[in-house]
């Protein structure tokens, strides 16, 4: 059997090896052209098209949103994988976070997995690539579990360029508020007593946040701007705005930041006379970890000569809609290490279109195809992963 499960995972990786200079190509066109969350239209035809041209007859090309996609591979009523495509860039600093790098591997591992299916007619296995937009604002992912792409899928995967690798990281719940109060306009001298200072009010909440820190656990975060704060110092403000990040380990904790966090809004508004508005704009869950497809996630990139520099995943990052998925279906999203620069900068983006990266992402490639192969042909491990997802999940909602 592992000797048979062997000779699959050696068709993916000399199937990646073969095409390297066009999935290098992918990488390198994504990004020179950087697109903004939800407008990602040239990726998506990149992608698209790669997938077309190299045999996946079953292209949706608008698929719930105009700039997600789905491929489907394989076969019968098996076991289905899910390889994640994320493409979408940073406003003004482009791919900051290397999502090119990711539709790479999702274009490179999705072929490799493919070859595998094709070439192995016996094995009732299915793929489904998906082409998921605007990571880094409404969350793509979160309009695609909606629609239910996620109900027979076994496990879920795609990996995410950084300074290190790693099986994980530490990925926060985030809830996104936008907070808008309203007061009454007045001649800021002839008549301020006329006025209601909606700009005071979102003072008193800004500061307010920032006295509940004391009272935060270390590992939560509040952070926020000014988005309105009045027209012109004659007139008293009658309308502010602050938008907010709420982020915590998990959704639990995040609820009792979020209450604290509304009180202190709603009592700003009610000590300066003003109405409030609070309104949801985002929220993504924490990365659960799935430790049945993590270790065969290292085991495989070992194989290949890619160490995981951290071994506990212990590693603060942002958050990512990839939480989202972790909840309805096993997930991972491992790192890989592309050179020593912090995401979200311009060095990082720098980093994002060279020769070494585009080398590093199609090792991580085959680790991740070799993952998806192990999911596919061993039922002993897909029960597993199973179990550590109920586990997990249970002690999420305990
Ligand atoms: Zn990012
Ligand atoms: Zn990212």
């Amino acid at each position: 059997m592992s000797f048979m499960v062997d000779d699959l995972k050696s068709v993916a990786c000399s199937t990646i090896d073969r095409c390297a200079t066009e999935l290098n190509a992918i990488g390198r066109a994504i990004w020179n052209s950087p697109e903004i969350g939800n407008e990602e239209r040239e990726a998506h035809r990149i992608l698209t098209s790669f997938f077309k041209a190299n045999g996946f007859d079953d292209v949706d090309e608008q698929f719930v949103l105009d700039t997600a996609f789905r491929a489907k591979g394989g076969r019968g009523e098996g076991p289905n994988v899910a390889i994640i495509c994320e493409y979408d860039a940073l406003p003004d600093i482009g791919h900051a976070c290397g999502h090119n790098l990711i539709a790479q591997a999702g274009a490179a591992a999705g072929i490799a997995v493919k070859a595998v299916l094709d070439k192995n007619p016996h094995l009732n296995a299915r793929l489904t690539i998906l082409g998921t937009p605007a990571e880094e604002s409404s969350g793509g992912k979160i309009d695609l579990i909606k629609a239910g792409v996620f109900d027979d899928v076994d496990a879920a995967m795609m990996v995410h360029p950084n300074s290190f690798s790693s099986t994980t990281a530490d990925f926060l719940s985030i809830h996104e508020l936008l907070v808008t109060f309203t007061g009454k306009a007045a001649h800021a001298a002839a008549f301020p007593w006329e006025g209601v200072n909606a700009l005071d009010a979102a003072v008193t909440a800004y500061n307010g946040l920032s006295m509940l820190r004391q009272q935060m656990k270390p590992t939560w975060r509040a952070h926020g701007i000014f988005t309105e704060g009045g027209i012109r110092p004659n007139i008293i403000p009658h309308r502010s705005q602050l938008n907010f990040y709420l982020r915590a380990p998990n959704d639990k904790e995040l609820d009792v930041l979020i209450k604290k966090s509304i009180n202190v809004f709603e009592a700003s508004a009610r000590a300066h006379g003003c109405t409030v508005k609070i309104e949801d704009i985002s929220h993504f869950s924490n990365l659960l970890r799935n430790s049945t497809l993590m270790g065969s996630y290292a085991v495989n990139a070992k194989s290949i000569g890619m160490e995981m520099d951290i071994k506990d995943g212990s590693k603060p990052a942002g958050s990512t809609d990839m939480g989202n998925v972790s909840y309805s279906t096993p997930s991972m999203h491992p790192m890989f290490s592309i050179g020593n620069a912090a995401k979200h900068t311009r060095a990082f983006a720098g980093l994002a279109n060279t020769e070494h990266a585009y080398e590093r992402t199609l090792i991580a490639a085959k680790a991740m195809a070799m993952t998806a192969i192990d999911v596919l042909t061993n039922s002993t491990m897909r029960d597993s992963v199973k179990a550590d997802f109920k586990a997990q999940l249970d002690e999420a909602r305990a």
